[in-house]
């Protein structure tokens, strides 16, 4: 695959490939302009088809035995891991990321087929007490219906798979509207797709906001699965019919704490990480850091070297990359806004500072940290979605959680610190749906991952993100034994 090939997709529903009469839409690669794929705007007609396929598939799928079940997630696992390349290649090309990077990203959704697979075999039920001799009551666990799946572009393939995993395996069928600025990938997740499950088990549609809008309003549909911007979310609560249940994956603004007891080696390293990688547009990205004075002016000074240590480059011409272009005009857009913000406010940029001019029209931007920011700036109160991060200082603990409980956001935070009351104090004060504390990597696969507050509510990850598609019925014997 050439780094200007353009993908061709269509919607997939009932097992096969539709026209559209929505008309099209192109996605072109952010780092160089180029066309990266064509995709099809799919109309409320082919919402229905699709879901309309998802119902029609659910009577079968949903008694499938969960071995059987298990047996094609993991054949699909199988397949999607013979299509790394292609489907990182994808990635790179409409997402920007480095290639090394989208192949871990589809290799982790690989991983998630597996997991999910041996999970769907794990749902027990329970007998329960009865006010009566001669009864027994159980409780069993039915998958809930045709689902849908609406997911963002950060991590295109992953995002979906998630959802896909975690709802086939408990037995329900879905509807996926990949992001209208990441068709591609999930064109060839498609064809996987298409090669080892039955008909309408998951079917796509390709489109913008008001195909998400459709699906979501369609009465076929139990429970969405939506990832995405806090003001999506917001909308698909006046769309949805009201009987549609819903988990909301949202944004946050994730704070670090870093005090004086910390390794600052490791937080530096820490930081760079979860402030730059897939550059910093993830939901857990660090957007700001509480630095305690003792370790202020090392940590700052070794993280502004850090960041301007890394490599920023076209992801295809040098997959192993630090740091790709970002995918949006708008996020590119906000960062700087961010940037300028934060230097207005007194802020001193101690790395990065701007866009990188040699790779321009590209939507690059140096990794960037600003220090001595003050908490009304920007980079500290909102999601930045960018390579920015913020540093301001702190001298008591109370102080640094209060300030990161801070923002209305509540998805990460991370905490370093060598010191195990300060672990516990601030792994416990710390208002965020995960805490991680001298590691970054706040989600793993078999552990939940969902937001508070304004970061939404449900959870992926673990048991709870197949768990959340189904409902328990219970089915009371009177059998007169005593
Ligand atoms: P977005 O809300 O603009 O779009 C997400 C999806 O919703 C897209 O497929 C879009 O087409 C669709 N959509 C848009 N309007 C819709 C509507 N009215 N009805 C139904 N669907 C609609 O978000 P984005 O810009 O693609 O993603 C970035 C956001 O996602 C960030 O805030 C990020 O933090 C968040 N995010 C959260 C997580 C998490 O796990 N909590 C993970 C990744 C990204």
């Amino acid at each position: 695959m050439t780094p200007h090939e353009k993908i061709v997709c269509r919607n997939f529903s009932g097992g096969t490939w539709h026209d559209s009469a929505g008309g099209t839409a192109e996605r072109h690669n952010p780092a160089t302009g180029r066309l990266a794929a064509v995709a099809p705007r799919a109309t409320p007609e082919d919402v229905d088809r699709a879901v309309t396929a998802a119902a029609d598939a659910f009577g079968h799928w949903s008694r499938t035995l969960p071995a059987e079940r298990a047996a094609l997630l993991h054949r699909l696992a199988g397949v999607c891991a013979g299509r790394v390349d292609d489907m990182a290649a994808a990635i790179t090309r409409e997402q920007g990321k480095p290639l090394d990077e989208a192949r871990g990203e589809v290799r982790k959704f690989v991983a998630a087929l597996h997991y999910y697979a041996e999970e769907a075999t794990r749902v027990h039920g329970r007998t329960v007490p009865n006010d009566a001799h001669g009864f027994t009551s159980m409780v069993e666990y039915e998958p809930v219906g045709p689902v849908a799946g609406i997911v963002p572009w950060n991590y295109p393939v992953e995002l979906i798979g998630w959802k896909l995993a975690g709802a086939t395996a408990a037995g329900c069928t879905i509807v996926i509207k990949p992001s209208e600025h990441t068709p591609g990938s999930a064109q060839v997740l498609s064809e996987c797709v298409a090669e080892v499950l039955p008909p309408g088990v998951v079917n796509f549609v390709h489109g913008d906001g008001e195909t998400g809008r459709a699906l979501a309003a369609h009465p076929g549909i139990v429970k969405i699965g939506f990832t995405g911007s806090l003001r999506t979310g917001q909308a698909l609560y006046r769309t949805v019919t009201g009987v549609t249940a819903l988990s909301l994956e949202l944004g946050g603004s994730c704070p670090m704490i870093v005090t004086d007891r910390a390794d600052v080696g490791a937080a530096v390293a820490g930081a760079t990480r979860r402030s730059f990688r897939n550059a910093g547009q993830i939901c857990i990205a660090i957007n700001r850091v509480y630095v305690q004075d003792g370790v202020r002016a090392e940590f700052t000074e070794r993280l502004a070297a850090a960041a301007d240590a890394l490599r920023v480059a076209d992801g295809f011409a040098e997959p192993d990359a630090d740091v790709g272009s970002l995918t949006l005009d708008e996020t590119y857009e906000r960062t700087l806004a961010h940037l300028a913000d934060a230097r207005e406010r007194g802020a001193s940029v101690v790395a990065g500072g701007g866009p990188v001019e040699d790779l321009a029209p590209g939507l690059f931007i140096r990794p960037t940290v600003v220090a001595d920011t003050p908490d009304d700036a920007l980079v500290m109160r909102e999601e930045t979605f960018g390579p920015l991060v913020g540093v301001a200082s702190f001298t008591d603990l109370d102080d640094a959680v209060a300030r990161a409980n801070g923002t209305p956001g509540g998805l990460a935070a991370y905490v370093y610190t060598g010191d195990t009351h300060e672990t516990f104090a601030l792994a416990r004060g710390l208002d965020f749906g995960n805490v991680a504390v001298n590691n970054v990597d706040a989600g793993i696969m078999n552990a939940p991952y969902g937001g508070r507050r304004e970061s939404g509510f449900g959870s992926e990850h673990g048991p709870e993100g197949l768990t959340s598609y189904l409902h328990p019925k219970h089915i009371r014997l009177r059998h007169g034994a005593q």
